[in-house]
């Protein structure tokens, strides 16, 4: 059975103050999951121990960090192994976000890599795929995305795709408020299903969760949560208020 998973993004926000303090509510409020539920915690890398502390009691809620490094160790001052994460035992790498593509100059070659290492970690990467506005405008948005897909993916073992979480986050609704319809986020996440069971075989692509993240809120998550192809959000904004969070959890199928 495919995962139903809220996944929060922290992004570069919270002092330690606030982060406990938004643990603390969240630990205090989760609903107790189904088994086939669950909530992913991608915060700050200063929290990630933090977080573990938290959540080791609850049932089925994870932590995960928001990027690592390619590579497996060295002289990269500065930056985070996925060795470092795996021995905070931490399971999940956000990798391929668009706002490390844009800021961070993040190529699908570069996030293949990212994959690669994670995997050999043993760590599930949560991949993030989604077309810029002009893209969309355009209606090319499939193509952009199986690009993507083909060049961060499509190199993987059945077996290894069957690990991945993939994201899907059209860049003009990250942060700004804007959603894609609930249509528009299933007619993607099918593109993108069927891309992966042609590729890796149907009994992967029809087990893998596809997340749908782009201001999904309180209000907004039951109608996008409900269409068959989307296996829940990740949630940036709306993640950073306890309360909020906990309805989008909710509002899981
Ligand atoms: C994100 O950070 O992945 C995201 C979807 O952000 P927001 O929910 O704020 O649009």
């Amino acid at each position: 059975m495919k995962k139903q998973i809220a996944a929060a993004n922290w992004k570069m926000n919270t002092t330690l103050g606030q982060a406990t303090s938004l643990l603390q509510q969240l630990k205090g409020q989760f609903p107790v999951l189904e088994q086939y539920q669950q909530i992913i915690l991608a915060v700050p890398f200063p929290y990630l121990s933090l977080a573990q502390t938290y959540t080791q009691s609850l049932q089925n809620v994870y932590v995960a960090a928001q990027n690592c490094h390619h590579k497996a160790s060295g002289a990269y001052t500065g930056e985070i192994s996925v060795e470092m994460l795996q021995s905070l035992n931490v399971q999940y790498v956000i990798i391929g976000h668009s706002e490390r593509r844009n800021y961070f100059n993040e190529s699908n070659a570069l996030i293949a890599e990212k994959i690669n290492i994670a995997l050999q970690y043993n760590m599930q990467p949560i991949f993030c795929c989604g077309e810029p506005l002009e893209i969309r405008k355009a209606g090319t948005q499939n193509n952009f995305v199986t690009q993507q897909l083909q060049e961060s993916l499509q190199h993987l073992t059945a077996e290894e795709m069957s690990k991945m979480v993939v994201a899907y986050e059209p860049i003009w609704a990250i942060g700004t408020g804007e959603t894609a319809t609930a249509a528009q986020a299933e007619d993607m996440h099918t593109h993108i299903r069927n891309w992966i069971s042609k590729t890796f075989g149907i009994s992967v692509g029809s087990a893998l969760s596809i997340l749908y993240g782009g201001s999904v809120n309180a209000n907004n998550a039951q109608e996008i949560f409900s269409r068959s192809n989307v296996d829940g959000g990740l949630v940036g904004g709306a993640s950073l208020k306890a309360a909020e969070f906990v309805h989008i959890v909710e509002a899981l199928k």
